[in-house]
C-alpha cells in the first residue's frame, strides 16, 4: 500500500459493441445478434475484486440490465454498488433533453426494480456531459440522483469540459439545485491537465504512468481519485473490427491482454472502495 486515501473503483458494464469508438462500424440494430461477452468478462472482474477484498461501483447500461438481470443481482449481492449508465449508450449531447430524461428515468427504475434498492449515481455514455449538454445535470437532479460522475475536466475529441473542477464535491444545476460531482481524475503534467485514471489511458500508456499520476493525486493533491474500466478491456478474445479507423482500433484493442494483470497490480498498490463510500462526507 502506497497511500491511505480510499479511492473509487468503477466499472462501466457494457459490451465491446456498445463502445462509441466502434459506433461507425457496428450498427445498433445488430446488437442483439452479436456474440455477447459482457457477462463472462464482468464475472472475471467480480472474481478479481473478491480475491482482493475490494468493493466497487458498477455503472450498468440499461441494455445489459435487460439482457442480464441476474448479473446485476449478482453484483449487488456481492456487496458492490450498482449505479446507472443510461439505457442505450447514446451520447448525451446527441439526445434531446426529453429523450435523455425518458431514457435515464427508465434505466434507473429498471435497475432499482432489479436490485430492490435506490440507485444514487449516474455516469453518461463516454462522459458526454459537456458544455453543450449541461442541461443533463438539471434532469439528473429531477430524477433523484445523488451524484454524477460524467464530467472529464480535459479537452478531448468526444468529451470533456476543459477547466471544470477536478475536486469531488457538490455542484449546482442551472436552477441552484445541488448534486455531488465526482469528475474523472486528471493530473497536472508539463503545464497540461492529463487524463490518467483508467480505460484507454490505463491500457495504452505504461503502467508506471498510472501509478505515478495516481500517487500524485493522493499525496500532492490529498484527493481521492476515481478509476474506471470496462469489462471488454479484460477480454482479449473479443471479435476484432478491422474496418474501424486506425485511431479507434488503437484505442480499443491495445494491450487488452495485459489489462487484467495491471488491474490486479493496481488493486495491490492503492486502496479502493465504492463511489458511495468515497463521497459519503458529501452525501446528505
Ligand atoms: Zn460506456
Amino acid at each position: 500500500m502506497t497511500a491511505t486515501i480510499e479511492n473509487a473503483m468503477t466499472i462501466d458494464v457494457e459490451d465491446y459493441f456498445h463502445v462509441s469508438a466502434l459506433a461507425n462500424v457496428i450498427s445498433r440494430k445488430d446488437w442483439d445478434k452479436l456474440e455477447y461477452r459482457a457477462e463472462k468478462s464482468t464475472e472475471r472482474i467480480l472474481q478479481l475484486f473478491e480475491d482482493k477484498g475490494v468493493k466497487a461501483t458498477f455503472f450498468v447500461l440499461g441494455w445489459v440490465t435487460q439482457r442480464s438481470p441476474q448479473l446485476v443481482r449478482k453484483i449487488h449481492a456481492a456487496g458492490h454498488e450498482v449505479a446507472c449508465h443510461g439505457l442505450t449508450h447514446e451520447l448525451v449531447y446527441r439526445q434531446t433533453p426529453e429523450v435523455f430524461r425518458e431514457e435515464t428515468d427508465v434505466s434507473k427504475k429498471l435497475l432499482e426494480d432489479t436490485i430492490g434498492e435506490r440507485v444514487l449515481g449516474y455516469r453518461a455514455a463516454s462522459y458526454s456531459i459537456t458544455r453543450q449538454s449541461l442541461w443533463a445535470i438539471d434532469i439528473l437532479c429531477d430524477l433523484g440522483f445523488t451524484y454524477d460522475s460524467s464530467i472529464f475536466p480535459i479537452a478531448h475529441d468526444r468529451y470533456g469540459i476543459p477547466g471544470a473542477s477536478t475536486v469531488p464535491g457538490p455542484i449546482k444545476d442551472s436552477r441552484g439545485k445541488s448534486i455531488v460531482e465526482f469528475p474523472l481524475s486528471t493530473v497536472q503534467f508539463m503545464g497540461r491537465r492529463l487524463p490518467c485514471s483508467g480505460g484507454g489511458y490505463f491500457r495504452l500508456l505504461p503502467y508506471g504512468f498510472t501509478r505515478w499520476a495516481l500517487r500524485k493525486i493522493n499525496k500532492d493533491d490529498n484527493l481521492p481519485f476515481i478509476f474506471y474500466l470496462h469489462p471488454w478491456e479484460v477480454d482479449p478474445g473479443q471479435p476484432k473490427y478491422e474496418n474501424a479507423s486506425w485511431l479507434s482500433r488503437f484505442r480499443h484493442y491495445t494491450n487488452l491482454d495485459k489489462c487484467e494483470q495491471r488491474l490486479s497490480s493496481l488493486l495491490d498498490e492503492f486502496r479502493f472502495t465504492t463511489v458511495r463510500e468515497v463521497l459519503r462526507p458529501h452525501l446528505n
